[in-house]
């Protein structure tokens, strides 16, 4: 019986792998042809300054839209994307996308996410240069933003793309501060304009004292090294209150809003023109 058991046992695990493994292809032929359907969407997270509640910016949130599964959040197709290397095309289109939206969004900053592969691959600064000049968006509006892994290899590389994209008035920002593996040296080698505190130090901000010491650790040195600072993923007033109290000048989150499609931001936008006018 152990010998059937185990058997069966087997043959359910490699059933289970076929149809793991299907669906991985299914969904890798899904994704070569997104791009060529349309099947990308950016969306935009308001960013606003702490003290005044203006809203001074987005961030692009990129979006598939499959046609059975419905919208795709990017951790679960960016990791696939870069493994079979269509990564450089989507980000390629990222930065378009974004570039063009928000060249009609007035005074307001455009963050783009980016990750190693796009920067590794080599000619990024091309890319940056070009979605400028064919958006007609200005340097200083845009913003991008790279996570702590990308400094981990080629670094010297690394820092010269990052440096050729800041000679063009683009500034850099470093996301989800404080959760990856890198050492602060690299804040030494690499003057970032502005650190994004990772959404699990706001999380539990109020409930244990240790995230509240490490926010104010991280806006010492952003103080220190005269670097912005924004708080990711704020959700309750309360969380934006003691934020406000220490210092943080930028936030993000649910409680601002939402990541929206750009017909929104257009309409937040234009009712925002007619409050001022009243
Ligand atoms: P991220 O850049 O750190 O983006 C913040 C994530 O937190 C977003 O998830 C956003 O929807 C979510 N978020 C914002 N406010 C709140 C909040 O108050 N509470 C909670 N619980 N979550 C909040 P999303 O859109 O699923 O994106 C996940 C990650 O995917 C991003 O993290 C970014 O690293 C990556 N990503 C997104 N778009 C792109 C892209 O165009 N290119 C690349 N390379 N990566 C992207
Ligand atoms: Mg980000
Ligand atoms: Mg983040
Ligand atoms: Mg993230």
């Amino acid at each position: 019986a152990a010998k059937r058991d185990g058997r069966g046992t087997f043959r359910f695990f490699a059933e289970d792998m076929n149809v793991a493994l299907r669906r991985r292809r299914a969904m890798e032929t899904d994704l070569r042809q997104a791009l060529a359907r349309g099947e990308f969407e950016l969306y935009y997270q308001p960013q606003v300054n702490l003290s005044t509640g203006a809203l001074t910016g987005v961030e692009a949130l990129l979006r598939w839209n499959h046609p059975e599964r419905g919208f795709v959040t990017p951790d679960n197709f960016i990791p696939l994307a870069e493994e079979i290397g269509l990564l450089p095309q989507i980000g390629a289109w990222v930065l378009r996308e974004a570039c063009a939206n928000a060249q009609r969004w007035k005074d307001m900053t455009i963050a783009v996410n980016v990750s190693a592969h796009q920067i590794h691959a080599g000619g990024f600064e091309t890319l940056v240069a070009r979605a400028l000049a064919e958006s007609g968006l200005p340097a200083s509006r845009l913003e991008i933003e790279i996570t702590e892994g990308v400094l981990l290899t080629q670094t010297e590389a690394t820092i010269g793309t990052l440096e050729q994209i800041r000679a063009l008035g683009v500034s850099i920002a470093m996301d989800d501060f404080g959760t990856g593996y890198s050492s602060l040296g690299y804040l030494q080698r690499f003057r970032f304009d502005k650190l994004k505190i990772d959404r699990s130090f706001i999380a539990s901000l109020g409930t244990d004292p240790s995230a509240s010491a490490i926010v104010d650790a991280v806006l010492g040195i952003t103080r220190a090294l005269g670097v912005r600072a924004n708080a990711e993923g704020v959700e309750t007033e309360e969380q934006a209150r003691m934020l406000c109290e220490r210092g943080c000048n930028e936030a993000q989150g649910w409680l601002f809003g939402r990541p929206v499609p750009a017909s929104q931001i257009d309409t937040l936008l234009a009712d925002r023109i007619t409050a001022a006018a009243e």
